[in-house]
């Protein structure tokens, strides 16, 4: 008998453990508290990293051609444009990583997702809320809204930042950054032509910045743009965003930027959550993946490229142990991907410092950057970026966590 896996959430991490598991012959069920499955109209940047989980599920080609590789990735000051690091990335990353950098419409990549996990065999079920967990040393129990109790050997929450496997887990709930992002896509053919550069900008500034590309083949620019803010008043962690409000925030900002938000129709606002990392991932036979255990701030691009590592280090901590120690193979799972997530989580906080400039020692590592040659640029990256997660250890007893 195949072993068995219940998942809670059906977004980006849920949906490629699904793909992973079911690729390595578990029989997988995806429970999703949503009446309709779908992902936000943004974009998402997937790194080298990310890209070799992808390609060892077999989704390469399909996330090549339905989305964007930038040209560079950009650094510049928001008001006057002065650059300030310039790193190739289309043809240097498949040269220094072996795998391209990609942009993508979530929905194009929620969508490649979903298809891969049917296609191995799993079953996504929608308007299944889990409230929480029971038996997790022996055959975990997970809890449904419908009063439902439903049993697999394994128990995966990939329910996100909110997550209720996570809660009842550990009680580190995670926290307001005191900063809000607000996203938008607008149709490429409505902007005056060359306005928005093929590459990934970042243009910086004190307390906000404005981020710039292209997903969808060049088709749709998608932005995001980050404030800091004291206090968060709404009850729900996103709303419809004032494009008023986000206009008056980058007012006297580079033309690229007001025009793009000039042109936008409608704008999502995001409070951006995050955690330090937590005492534990696993319980028994039950794990957390993606923001359910690591949420961070955007500043690396990372968030979803961790989801798809972790992805695909279970299904192979899973596979390896073949159902002869479960909660050891979750236990591996969990050494093999908390000092990776946490040091990227580090990472993306000290950057929104660079970003905003928040201080001589931010502005001065800005302006060190301006002298960076274009073929060292990445160099600091090699670590993130040149890390294969297909390569990692993921029996118990193959060398050591890391
Ligand atoms: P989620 O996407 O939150 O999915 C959780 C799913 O679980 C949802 O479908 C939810 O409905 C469901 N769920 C929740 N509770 C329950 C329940 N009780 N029962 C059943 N279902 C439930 N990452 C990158 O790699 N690159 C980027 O460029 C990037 N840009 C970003 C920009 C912004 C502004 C933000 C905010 C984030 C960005 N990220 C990026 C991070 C990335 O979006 C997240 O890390 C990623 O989407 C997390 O995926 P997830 O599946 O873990 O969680």
């Amino acid at each position: 008998m195949p072993l068995t896996a219940h998942i809670v959430g059906a977004g980006l991490g849920g949906l490629a453990a699904a793909a992973a598991l079911a690729a390595v012959g578990l029989r997988v069920h995806v429970f999703e508290q949503a009446e309709a499955l779908g992902e936000v109209g943004a974009g998402v940047q997937l790194s080298p990293n990310a890209m070799l989980a992808l390609r060892a599920m077999g989704l390469e080609q399909k996330i090549l051609d339905a989305g964007f590789e930038p040209t560079s990735a950009v650094i510049r000051d928001g008001r006057t444009g002065k650059s300030y690091l310039h790193a190739p990335l289309a043809e240097e990353c498949r040269r220094r990583y072996g795998a391209p950098y990609v942009h993508i419409h979530r929905a194009d990549l929620h969508g490649i997702l979903r298809a891969a996990a049917e296609d191995a065999g799993a079953v996504v079920e929608t308007g299944a809320r889990a409230t929480g967990y029971a038996a997790a040393m022996t055959r975990p129990e997970l809890l449904l809204d419908s009063g439902q109790t439903r049993a697999a050997d394994l128990l995966i929450g990939a329910d996100g930042v909110r997550s209720v496997i996570r809660a009842q887990m550990t009680d580190a709930d995670a926290t307001f950054t005191h900063q809000v992002a607000w996203r938008g896509l607008i149709p490429a053919r409505d902007l005056p032509d060359r306005l928005i550069p093929p590459d990934a900008t970042v243009w910086a500034g004190p307390g906000r910045h404005f981020v710039a590309y292209y997903v969808r083949g060049g088709d749709l620019v998608n932005f995001v743009a980050v404030e800091e803010r004291t206090a968060w008043r709404s009850e729900s962690w996103t709303q419809l965003g004032d494009k008023a409000a986000l206009r008056a925030v980058f007012d006297g900002w580079r033309p690229e930027i007001t025009t793009l938000i000039d042109h936008v129709d409608q704008t999502f606002l995001w409070a951006l959550l995050d955690r330090a990392p937590l005492p534990k991932w696993s319980d028994g036979k039950v794990a957390l993946l993606g923001d359910a255990c690591h949420p961070m701030p955007p500043f690396m691009a990372q968030g979803a490229a961790m989801a798809i590592e972790d992805a695909w280090v279970l299904a192979k901590c899973v596979e390896a142990d073949g159902g002869a120690n479960l909660p050891r193979a979750l236990q591996r799972y969990e050494a093999l991907r908390k000092p990776r997530t946490s040091r990227v989580l580090n990472q993306s906080r000290a950057n929104a410092d660079l970003f905003h400039m928040s201080g001589p020692i931010s502005r001065a590592r800005l302006l060190a950057a301006s002298f960076l040659p274009r073929r060292f640029a990445l160099a600091p990256l090699d670590w993130l970026y040149g890390f294969d997660p297909t390569a990692t250890p993921s029996h118990p007893d193959w060398g050591a966590a890391g």
